[in-house]
């Protein structure tokens, strides 16, 4: 892995120049008492929070060293001052609820057990429902001594303003290009995942462990149900909005769509050489023509319409459809009238 010459130690590629600032902070005794890490998904927020709890609290001369007590104990899961709090499990909806923030108060006010300072990371942040962060605000503004909020999310945006406004903002970016490709290089991660990837390391390495081919294959029944009529794409779109895990099902076939769009756009200008998906180039060089250039433009805003109204939890199966419905007009519009 390359690094910057002022940091030798930093767990993440790219970033530096925050992790710089969030160490020092550290070796001056001066974190702020609730951060909030925000930035695209997989670049290492987490990770970072995490190695950040080691390196303030481990018991070497060289931190984090990964054996001391501390360490090993913060790397299994089990230090009693590391708490990770994420979706309640109890729950059908994917919130931080109400209870689990009341637990969280009620174990706060214990003394700590051995670390130095106590980190709480929530993950993601933006989950926290109303109620449960009406619960928190107060301790989160001015937690116990010694205690440490590291709040986390890729969608600043769906954050309780509420909670925002009491932390104090860490943006994290995406990889610089040459800095992901020799890390993707580094671990033999083909480009295409890299280039899905667009600058998070955490997204290529999942893409790298096989989630690469869920997405092909999804990509392959989308491009089929695009051929279909319409009724049969609305079954499609219905059978898609239903397999919601974790991360948006819908979510991931609007980004598919987007890729091959923006696939589009280089074919049409005589880009060929640059397709993310150059293995179904026979099936997108018809949507190039029939697309270019009015109809991209209008389905670029299509896509960011569904974006939006996935992020207010507009059910996935509503979202698609309309996607599917004005793309499928914009295939079948004869070229004249696309302008
Ligand atoms: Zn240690």
């Amino acid at each position: 892995m390359v690094m910057g010459p002022v940091a030798p130690a930093y767990p993440l590629v790219g970033n530096s120049s925050v992790q710089a600032r969030l160490v020092r902070a550290a070796n001056e005794d001066r974190l702020h008492h609730a951060y909030l890490f925000e930035g695209p998904e997989g670049v290492g927020k987490a990770t970072f929070a995490l190695w950040l709890a080691r390196y303030v609290n481990c018991e070497a001369e060289v931190r984090p060293c990964g054996t001391c007590r501390s360490c090993r104990l913060m790397i299994s899961g089990a230090h009693p001052d590391l708490v990770v709090v994420g979706p309640d499990p109890e729950k059908a909806t994917r919130i931080i609820s109400v209870d689990q923030a009341q637990a969280l108060t009620r174990a706060l006010q214990l003394q700590r057990h051995s670390a130095r300072r106590r980190f709480v990371l929530l993950d993601p942040a933006d989950v926290i429902n109303e109620e449960a962060a009406n619960s928190l605000l107060k301790t989160i503004e001015e937690p116990p001594r010694g205690t440490q909020f590291v709040l986390i999310t890729s969608r600043v945006g769906s954050l309780l303003q509420t909670i925002r406004s009491r932390t104090e903002r860490v943006r994290f970016g995406p990889v610089p290009t040459e800095d992901f490709a020799l890390w993707l290089s580094g671990r033999g991660i083909s480009e295409v995942h890299g280039l899905a990837a667009s600058g998070s390391p955490g997204i290529a390495l999942r893409l790298h462990d096989g989630e690469g081919d869920e997405r092909l294959a999804a990509r392959d029944a989308m491009l089929d149900a695009i051929g279909q009529p319409l009724f049969r794409l609305f079954a499609y779109s219905e059978a898609e909005g239903k397999k919601d895990e974790g991360v948006s099902r819908a979510e991931l076939v609007v980004n598919l769509l987007e890729e091959l769009l923006r696939d589009c756009v280089c074919l049409a200008n005589g880009r060929g050489d640059r397709l993310l998906h150059a293995d179904r180039r026979d099936r997108l060089e018809p949507w190039a023509r029939a697309l270019w250039p009015g109809g991209l433009a209008r389905m670029t805003q299509a896509l960011a319409t569904a974006r939006d109204r996935l992020r207010l939890n507009v059910n996935g199966r509503t979202v698609l459809e309309s996607l599917f419905a004005q793309l499928n007009l914009e295939l079948t519009a004869r070229p004249a009238e696309n302008r």
